[in-house]
């Protein structure tokens, strides 16, 4: 498994930290003006803010052998959605449209997202909730270790 450092340097969407950014900064403002659903605005905002700090998921792609998708498996660990090769024990299965829901909240597709069923909603929600935390505090350990060098 790699380092949460390695994974940040071997991120190939570097080049897109800069519109990520802008992005956040674009869902933090939705939120406040209430234009969209507040809990798919707030998840908007955390998928941003975790991909900005260099651990974007992937929705489409395998987040491991970059084979185009969709697929059916998620990996937290992996770093989203995993296909059938890749896919360890442990993967979950959600819907193909909460996927593509995250997807959309990721690149700001808002017609796709406000027009998104209530099930796909709570299962992505929990979905970010999951990733956010595990990077969090895989963040927080990595932390640590550089504190003892
Ligand atoms: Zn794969």
């Amino acid at each position: 498994m790699r380092d949460a450092r390695d994974r940040r340097s071997a991120d190939p969407g570097a080049r897109a930290r800069a519109p990520a950014v802008h992005a956040a900064r674009r869902g933090a403002a939705l939120l406040a003006i209430g234009e969209h659903d507040p809990a798919l605005t707030l998840d908007a905002y955390l998928l941003r803010a975790v991909a900005t700090a260099g651990w974007a998921p992937t929705f489409d792609s395998c987040a491991r052998c970059g084979a185009p998708g969709p697929h059916r498996g998620f990996h937290l660990q992996a770093g989203g959605a995993v296909c059938r090769d890749c896919r360890p024990t442990g993967a979950s299965a959600p819907a193909p449209d909460t996927l593509r829901l995250l997807s959309a909240l990721l690149s700001g597709d808002w017609d796709y997202a406000d027009a998104s069923a209530a099930g796909n909603r709570r299962e992505g929600a929990g979905l970010v909730a999951a990733f956010v935390q595990w990077h969090l505090e895989r963040g927080v350990r990595s932390l640590r270790m550089v504190e003892r060098l």
